[in-house]
């Protein structure tokens, strides 16, 4: 045995940790698992690895490192663990404990802790990248071999921040006679890539007669740190997400990105939840924050549940006599298990006079395609993708809609690669198209 080190983030798990009996359960709907069969990628395999480290016998090694990054979040093995474990938000602790222990790649540190946290430096950082890909990645090197990016070539990348959405549209917009007043939480992905989508919402939104309010202080969700294993970056920017949406009178906080979805509503109560409160503030003040934490999250809503239980899809649909559009829809991981929004996309799209809705083989297997993973594993992020343009072309869809920026980023790239003329959108693209 070795040495043994108190390591104070996976500690808090030991007791979840040994309640996980080994019974492979977690194999059936893991993606990773699934592409390569090898038992380090399953939830078991990296339970059984961060239980040799809690017990002594294993170091933090590279090894290690590389083993708890090789996962996307799926929550696949969170739903279907019947001991009742949570193997992701264990594996997220473990990176915690190599982003404090082992440290992280620079760029990746600057990025998480200085560019992430501040507006002023994300937007022009934003818009560098966006000429880069604009002018250099998209029309020259995305042909031609990149040694620097595995699997980099014919890669498929969107235009990147040349305006942000906050930007082109006024802070509060207004409509007559308002029914309702919602802010919209736009995620750093639809306020710096999918702006069509942040735009088509707001639209159907002033159409309902409900009033937006778009904060120009928001900031990222954090999800960037959380499944980085920097929980400080993440906590920070929970914080001053609560301080600038419960200062808004509104009825809803509307998410239109299941990641950024799952962090405000889940995870903020994992990183401001009574345990860290406790340790954080005051003794005093821990009724307040609570009440801050509830009244916040008790508002956030994903677009798709909002829009069933307050727009009537039907007053947007198109005409049935144009021929019907065929649409299947791909269900992000961090809405269907992380929020529990399945059927409100579907009720939707089959409200849809101008669309014939199919369900596909699998809707609910991951894409891949999960924020730095779809970097750091390219390779396998795609492999996972294969499958999925598979059971989309089974369908003969003509559009993918989903609920998920990064899905869409991702899906677009593995039906571009696998010559497949199918388009991806926002399910709530779909009602005023
Ligand atoms: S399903 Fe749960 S208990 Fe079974 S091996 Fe996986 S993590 Fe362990
Ligand atoms: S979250 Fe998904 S990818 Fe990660 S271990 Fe669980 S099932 Fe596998």
């Amino acid at each position: 045995m070795l040495t043994e080190k108190w390591y104070e983030i996976l500690e808090r798990y030991r007791d979840e940790v040994s309640r996980c009996v080994c019974c492979g359960i977690c194999q059936a709907g893991c993606p990773t698992y699934a592409v390569t069969g090898d038992e380090s990628m399953v939830a078991r395999g990296k339970l059984s690895l961060i239980e040799a480290v809690l017990n002594g016998d294993l170091k933090l090694t590279d090894n290690f490192k590389e083993c708890m990054s090789r996962c996307t979040s799926c929550l696949s093995c969170v739903e279907n663990c019947p001991s009742g474990v949570d193997p992701v938000k264990i594996i997220n602790a473990a990176r915690g404990e190599l982003f404090k222990n082992k440290g992280s790649y620079l760029v990746l540190r600057f990025v998480l802790q200085y560019i992430l946290r501040s507006e002023r430096l994300l937007y022009p950082t934003a818009k560098m990248m966006g000429m880069l890909v604009k002018y250099i990645y998209n029309p020259l090197l995305r042909r031609r071999y990149l040694p620097f990016l595995r699997g980099g070539r014919d890669r498929l990348i969107p235009n990147i921040g040349e305006s942000h959405l906050r930007k082109r549209v006024p802070e509060i917009v207004k409509v007559k006679n308002p029914r309702m007043r919602v802010a919209l939480f736009t995620g750093c992905m639809i306020d710096l890539v999918y702006q069509d989508i942040g735009l088509s919402i707001i639209d159907l939104l002033k159409r309902a007669q409900i009033e937006v309010v778009l904060p120009r202080e928001q900031l990222c969700c954090g999800a960037p740190g959380y499944y980085s294993g920097d929980s400080d970056t993440a906590i920070f920017l929970a914080k001053k997400n609560l301080d600038i949406y419960n200062s808004l009178e509104v009825d809803a906080i509307i998410t239109d990105c299941a990641t950024c979805g799952r962090m405000l509503k889940e995870v903020y109560r994992l990183l401001l939840g009574e345990k860290r409160i406790a340790t954080l503030i005051p003794s005093e003040k821990v009724n307040d924050e609570r009440d801050s934490l509830n009244r916040f999250t008790s508002k956030v809503v994903d677009i798709h549940k909002f829009i069933i239980e307050n727009i009537d899809p039907l007053i947007y649909s198109a005409d049935s006599k144009a021929e019907k559009i065929r649409v299947t829809y791909h269900d992000p991981c961090h809405l269907s298990r992380g929020q529990g929004v399945r059927r409100p996309p579907r009720e939707i799209l089959n409200a849809l006079r101008g669309v014939e809705y199919i369900e596909m083989e699998g809707a609910d297997n991951c894409c891949g395609g999960a924020g730095l993973f779809t970097i750091r594993h390219y390779d396998l992020s795609l492999n996972i993708a294969e499958q999925k343009a598979r059971s989309i072309k089974e369908t003969g869809a003509d559009i993918v809609a989903t609920g998920c920026p990064s899905c869409q980023m991702h899906l677009s790239d593995a039906l571009y690669r696998a010559r497949l003329n199918i388009r991806v959108m926002h399910t709530a693209q779909l009602l005023i198209v």
